[in-house]
């Protein structure tokens, strides 16, 4: 009688071995398949967890899109170690891709939903035009500086982004053919609110813009019915946005 409980009591604890083993062993495959595949894993959502949400951003989806979005793929081969820092990053030409913080705090502050269609100036590597292109229906996006914008482009369609339309050409200019907009994300500094945009938003659409040559401001700004009202959200440092001439 003694022996039969103290079988049955070792089959079922080398049950039990074998069963942790088995877990063991599936979440060590997982964890390196995943790692395998995304070693910048750990670093997006300490970035994501760290930089994003503990100074306030709240909106699930905005963090989602942070958490999903590769930016390591968008930066220069020389600074991919350094992609998930707290920090701007040069991407060539004098050009740099904003500071995770201010990217979530713009997409955010303009309150996105998924029928949006939304313009973007200043593509430059093209990151924060994929973080919109989760969130909403179309992305236009212009860059004047050509090699940017080919490139740029080149990489959102090998990552699979259709709903992105790259255009090289003087953002100051907007892109006509498919205004009106339901939101405006200005990722370069002009001199003052560009009047010439806010007519290419609809009325009740938002516009967020970094104006201002040495002191610049990031305004949130609502196209009226007779015009637009603007809220000053925080100081900022952007790369000016330049006139095109006639491109
Ligand atoms: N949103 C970008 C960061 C852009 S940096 C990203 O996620 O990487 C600002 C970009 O604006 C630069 O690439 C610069 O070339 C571009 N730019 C400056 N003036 C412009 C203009 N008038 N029209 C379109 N792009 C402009």
């Amino acid at each position: 009688m003694e022996n039969l409980r103290q079988g049955a009591k070792r089959r079922s604890m080398a049950r039990r071995i074998k069963s942790i083993f088995i877990a063991v062993f599936l979440f060590t495959c997982t964890t390196g398949i995943l790692f395998a595949e995304d070693p910048y894993l750990t670093k997006r959502n300490q970035m994501v967890e760290r930089q994003i949400k503990r100074r306030g951003i709240k909106d699930e989806k905005v963090l989602d899109a942070m958490m999903s979005v590769k930016r390591h793929l968008f930066v220069p081969e020389n600074f991919r170690q350094a992609s998930y820092e707290d920090t701007p990053l040069p991407i060539g030409f004098g050009q740099t891709i904003s500071q995770p913080y201010i990217v979530a705090y713009m997409t955010e502050a303009v309150r996105l939903t998924p029928r949006d269609r939304v313009l973007e100036i200043g593509t430059g590597c093209g990151y924060q035009a994929a973080i919109l292109a989760r969130l909403v229906k179309e992305v236009y996006t212009i860059e004047i500086v050509r090699s940017l914008a080919e490139s740029a482009e080149q990489r959102l369609l090998e990552s699979g982004y259709n709903n992105i339309h790259v255009k090289w050409g003087d953002g100051y200019r907007g892109w006509p053919e498919f205004a009106p907009f339901d939101a405006i994300i200005i990722t370069a500094a002009p001199p003052s609110i560009p009047e010439e945009l806010v007519e290419q938003l609809k009325v009740g659409g938002r516009m967020i813009v970094p104006a201002g040559s040495f002191y610049q401001e990031l305004y949130l700004v609502t196209r009226t019915e007779s015009g637009y009202k603007k809220k000053s959200l925080m100081p900022v440092r952007f790369v000016p946005m330049v006139k095109g001439g006639d491109k």
